[in-house]
């Protein structure tokens, strides 16, 4: 009923460039408001949806909805931003992803490079080959792909050399607590400095303390996602959120 009544929201959380703080991109997160529950978080409904098969339906929502919010974001500073969506396992063993995901683009007109799709290491897991074959028609079309919540799945090193990505995505739980150095700063330093040396792009999830940055930064992080910078906002707060960005 949620999928056919439209219940689906997406919220869109900034990702910001160690450079300079200005967004370079915004990650789509779907929401779920129940009329009567309100707000149910996607920890819930996204394993549940995955389950019943219903993700492929409101993966596809959130994609040509992303994709539409993201073709009307004013630019900052001259350029336009990208916009990252969640794909399910589900949505990668699909033949028909790439049409969709063509379809996308065309209907609301983004340019396919401010398209970023985000899978997770254990959904490459399976048909690798297949998989890679998908992830590379993808790119071709010019869309870039990143892994999410890296470091949490298997971590193969080989995927890492064979997967055609473009971004790293550290995992939140390894961003937690990293300023206090030592062990805890070992594995986002070892993923920041693999992925620099595979030319990738390094994007920190979760960065909630200035010193946490600092030390992401120090290390060569490209890019920080997280409540120090914002929370997710609803698609109608975007405008005015990179407007008060530009310089
Ligand atoms: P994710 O893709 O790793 O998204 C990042 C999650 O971390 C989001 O949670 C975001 O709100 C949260 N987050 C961001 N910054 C911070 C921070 O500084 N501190 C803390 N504690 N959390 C932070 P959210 O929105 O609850 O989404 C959870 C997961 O649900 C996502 O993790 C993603 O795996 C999945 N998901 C969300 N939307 C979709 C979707 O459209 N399709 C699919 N397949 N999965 C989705
Ligand atoms: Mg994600
Ligand atoms: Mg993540």
């Amino acid at each position: 009923a949620a999928v056919e009544g439209h219940q689906f929201e997406v919220a869109y959380q900034p990702i910001v460039s160690a450079l300079d703080g200005a967004a370079s991109h915004v990650e789509a997160l779907a929401r779920w408001r129940h009329p009567k529950w309100g707000a149910v978080s996607p920890g819930e409904f996204i394993p549940l949806a995955e389950e019943t098969g219903q993700l492929l339906a409101i993966g596809e929502q959130v994609l040509y909805a992303a994709c539409k919010a993201a073709a009307q974001w004013p630019l900052v500073d001259g350029y336009a931003l990208s916009v990252a969506v969640n794909l399910s396992a589900r949505q990668l063993r699909e033949p028909g992803l790439l049409a969709l995901v063509a379809n996308a683009l065309a209907v609301s007109g983004l340019r396919p490079a401010c398209l970023e799709l985000e899978i997770t290491e254990s959904m490459v897991m399976g048909d690798v080959e297949q998989t890679i074959r998908m992830l590379q028609s993808i790119k071709a079309l010019g869309v870039r792909i990143a892994v999410d919540d890296f470091g949490t799945g298997y971590s193969s090193l080989s995927y890492l050399q064979r997967l055609p990505i473009d971004t790293l995505k550290i995992d939140r739980s390894f961003v937690s607590g990293c300023d206090r150095g030592g062990p805890d700063m070992a594995i986002p330093h070892a993923i920041i400095f693999i992925g620099k040396a595979l030319n990738l792009h390094i994007v920190a999830e979760g960065v909630e303390t200035e010193p946490e940055k600092e030390i992401l930064a120090l290390c060569g992080c490209n890019e920080f996602q997280g409540y120090l910078f914002s929370r997710p906002l609803a698609s109608s707060a975007v405008d005015a959120y990179l407007l008060s960005k530009s310089k």
